[in-house]
């Protein structure tokens, strides 16, 4: 029996925002649009449905307008008060800052100039922001998380007329004999089938799924690291593109990896996945890490949260056994600064730093000599855990340092999260032209009917990331993907 074919003007490999913005733009030029999704249709989404918010640059209060169904200025003020911009020359600098400048610039020149023109677009679709609640790093975040983004892509796409094959996972491109790619090749419920294609779009995510690729690309022990997100992004993409030329690009041994809580599941899927019990440990800035030696290990505020969260996780995981210990006392605690999902944490509390060491297994002496010598090394200043901005207050004296937000620990009680690291996705993708999203073979020419758009596209993260990026950056390179794709399928 022949195998099964379709036939599409633009196939998008993917259901994820990436693949999503895509098909929104590919539709604004051809109506032929279908997608491919290895999950079953209740798990389609990818990480993407599993995310909070996007960051983007804005210049103030009237930029977010567009983005807000109801927009209340009195509900916006005291946000746009810790954050009243984020200029396209600071986004610009942060991440310069957190990737100590070797982000690829012309990615980064096309992320930040279109941030604000991505979000306005997909609000222009039907999409929707909130203002942000405490633990965001920003001002205005996803009406309903990525879970809600993902929603309304899947009732939009699907209004259109767009076709979802779920169940169905591309396992090689199919080019013609001048090196265009004309299709994919998927293995769908019922056996192998061939979707052609006149342009092909591959937002199928990273390869943090895979523990192969994990071994051998981020080194020895993350081949054994759980997942935040979800099983399907086995590098599937980066694999099809490559056999056939595609160019890698950006880092291929640094991923984003943040501290989760210590009983963190293997993977999550979007069908088990629930906003308010999120697993994520970002209190560290507050307090103090320490390993199971009772050691402090890292400088747990060497810049805010958002631009050190997706490198503390590679600091935990250095340690032994991939476990720390998040430190805190009642004088925070009373602060208000606890994130709501601290309250579904695994946790330990006693009325003294000893008892807490027992409880933790730790050497008690070694534990309260890092405590207190820590306590000893804080510097005079004004405490101020304010998720945007440093308050410079420090240690002198102890290594590692801590360089913000040092705090002497000595109110009962003590409470202290177990924690380990959870892998987001990896950084290395493929070498894309920046303004069509196009792939690029390793020959120093594009790949005809080739584009890739997520975290397919590498050169944008290296070592670090600033929280918000990935959904802003598949916003925007597929989008310039669909549109290319398209644009493409017409003319040929
Ligand atoms: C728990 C969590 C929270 C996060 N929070 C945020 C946040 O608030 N803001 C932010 O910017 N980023 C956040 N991120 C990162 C964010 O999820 C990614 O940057 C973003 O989702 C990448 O989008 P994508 O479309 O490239 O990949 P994904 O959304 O992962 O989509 C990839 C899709 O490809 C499918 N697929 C894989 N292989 C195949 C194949 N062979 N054939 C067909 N389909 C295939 C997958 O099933 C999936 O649907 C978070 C990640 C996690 C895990």
């Amino acid at each position: 029996m022949a195998e099964e074919t379709h036939h599409y003007d633009v196939l998008v490999v993917g259901t994820g925002n990436a693949a999503c913005s895509a098909a929104l733009a590919a539709l604004e030029k051809t109506p032929r649009v279908g997608m491919l999704e290895k999950a079953p249709k209740r798990d389609r989404g990818g990480n993407s449905a599993l995310t909070l918010m996007m960051r983007f640059a804005f210049n103030g209060m009237e930029d977010l307008r567009p983005l807000i169904r109801n927009f209340s200025e009195a509900e916006m003020r005291p946000l746009l008060e810790s954050l009243p911009h984020r200029t396209e020359a600071e986004l610009w600098d942060e991440i310069m800052r957190v990737t100590n400048n070797q982000s690829d610039q012309e990615m980064l020149q096309v992320h930040v100039t279109e941030s604000l023109k991505t979000v306005c677009w997909l609000a222009s679709k039907g999409h929707e922001w909130v203002p942000a609640a405490m633990r965001d790093d920003s001002v205005v975040t996803l009406n309903g998380g990525g879970a809600g983004l993902q929603q309304r892509h899947f009732a939009i796409l699907e209004k259109a007329g767009v076709v979802f094959h779920h169940e169905t996972a591309a396992t090689e491109l199919v080019e013609d004999e001048k090196g265009r790619v004309t299709g994919v090749r998927a293995l769908t419920s019922a056996g192998y089938a061939t979707f052609n294609a006149k342009s092909v779009v591959l937002a199928c995510g990273s390869f943090e799924s895979n523990p192969e690729m994990r071994a051998r690309y981020l080194g020895p022990g993350w081949d054994m690291i759980r997942l935040r997100g979800v099983p399907f992004n086995t590098g599937d993409g980066l694999r099809m593109a490559m056999d056939i030329g595609a160019m890698p690009h950006g880092s291929w041994t640094t991923c984003h990896a943040s501290p989760q809580d210590i009983n963190l599941p293997v993977f999550t899927v979007p069908s088990a996945h629930i906003l308010k019990d999120s697993p994520a440990r970002y209190m560290y800035p507050w307090g103090i890490m320490v390993n199971t030696n009772a050691e402090r290990f890292v400088d747990e505020a060497w810049d805010t949260r958002g631009r050190t969260y997706a490198a503390m996780g590679r600091a935990i995981q250095a340690q032994p056994g991939g476990i720390a210990f998040q430190i805190l006392d009642a004088k925070i605690r009373k602060m208000n600064v606890y994130t709501p999902n601290y309250a579904t944490a695994t946790t330990a509390k006693a009325d003294t730093l000893e008892k807490l060491a027992e409880e933790l297994d730790l050497d008690v002496a070694k534990f309260v000599k890092t405590v207190t010598g820590f306590n000893a090394a804080v510097q005079p200043g004004k405490y101020n855990p304010n998720r945007y901005q440093l308050d410079g207050k420090s240690t002198a004296g102890i290594n590692p340092p801590k360089s913000n937000y040092a705090l002497e620990i000595d109110e009962p009680p003590f409470e202290a999260w177990p924690v380990r690291c959870g892998m987001t996705f990896a950084f290395g993708g493929l070498k894309i032209d920046p303004k069509t999203s196009q792939v690029q073979h390793v020959a120093g020419r594009p790949i005809p009917g080739l584009y890739a758009a997520g975290e397919m596209a590498g050169g944008l993260w290296v070592g670090n990331y600033a929280a918000g990026s990935g959904m802003t950056a598949g916003a925007t390179f597929g989008r310039i993907a669909g549109t290319h794709a398209a644009s493409t399928a017409l003319k040929s």
